[in-house]
């Protein structure tokens, strides 16, 4: 795995096996800087194990990975710790890196209101609904300024209105910072409501790809959207 060399994504021949089972059998993946990939795929097609690789959680397997040094995860769960509030469940961490007095507050602070919970910063994470819950952990993504953001089905848990406006916030924050994004998602509509290219992972690699060439802010009630959800 390369680390920091550059500020999109490279992967060639990617493999992964758990004991029988080859889950990669070859992936390969090219993120441009600031693009928006999204990667479908039935479920246990090996989506969480590529984004894993990514994100550099797992363990060696074969192939070559180049990716950013800044690189933040957010999952389906949003996984604070309930111990700590939100800012420290925001800020935690970051002193390592270097980050530190003003800075870092002002960073924090900034994260905090552009998913707009600024008034929840000394909440216990147990009072917060799944929506709000989800949207500091998109903070606590933001607050790393991180070149590739990697979502693991971020809105699976969410209800449906909820995810609605969390994805609109997405689509805000992407274009605001436009860091590489890949979104893991089993949802149609919501990678063509999202991404720039959708992807799909099936026995392994990557077997189709799709341009989504509709212009943003995007309506699933364009009659373009209606045709490209129907084809894929
Ligand atoms: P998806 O995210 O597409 O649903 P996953 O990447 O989570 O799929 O899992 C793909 C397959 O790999 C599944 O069969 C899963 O059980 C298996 N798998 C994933 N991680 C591990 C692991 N650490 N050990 C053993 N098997 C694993
Ligand atoms: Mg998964």
């Amino acid at each position: 795995m390369t680390v920091g060399t550059r500020s999109g994504v490279r992967v060639r021949g990617l493999t992964r096996v758990f004991g029988e089972r080859t889950v990669l059998d070859g992936v390969d993946l090219d993120i441009a800087p600031g693009e928006f990939v999204a990667l479908l795929g039935a479920s246990g097609s090996g989506k969480s194990t590529l984004l894993r690789a990514l994100a550099g959680l797992d363990g060696e397997g074969g192939g070559e990975i180049d990716v950013p040094a800044k690189r933040a995860v957010v999952y389906q769960e949003h996984r604070l710790l309930p111990w700590s509030r939100v800012w420290d469940n925001v800020v935690l961490g970051l002193s390592k890196r270097g980050l530190r007095g003003r800075d870092l507050r002002a960073r924090a602070e900034d994260a905090l209101a552009e998913v707009g919970l600024s008034a929840r910063a000394d909440a216990w994470p147990l009072t917060l609904s799944g929506g709000e819950s989800q949207r500091v952990a998109l903070a606590r993504a933001l607050v790393r300024t991180p070149d590739l953001l990697l979502l693991d089905e971020p809105f699976g848990a969410l209800d449906a209105l909820t995810r609605l406006n969390a994805q609109a916030l997405v689509a805000d924050l992407w274009a605001e910072h436009r860091p590489a994004v890949l979104l893991v998602t089993h949802d149609v509509e919501e990678a063509l409501l999202l991404a720039d290219r959708a992807l799909l992972l099936a026995d392994g690699r990557i077997a189709r790809e799709y341009a989504v060439d509709l212009p943003r802010p995007r309506s699933m009630d364009d009659p373009r959207f209606v045709a490209l959800r129907r084809d894929l």
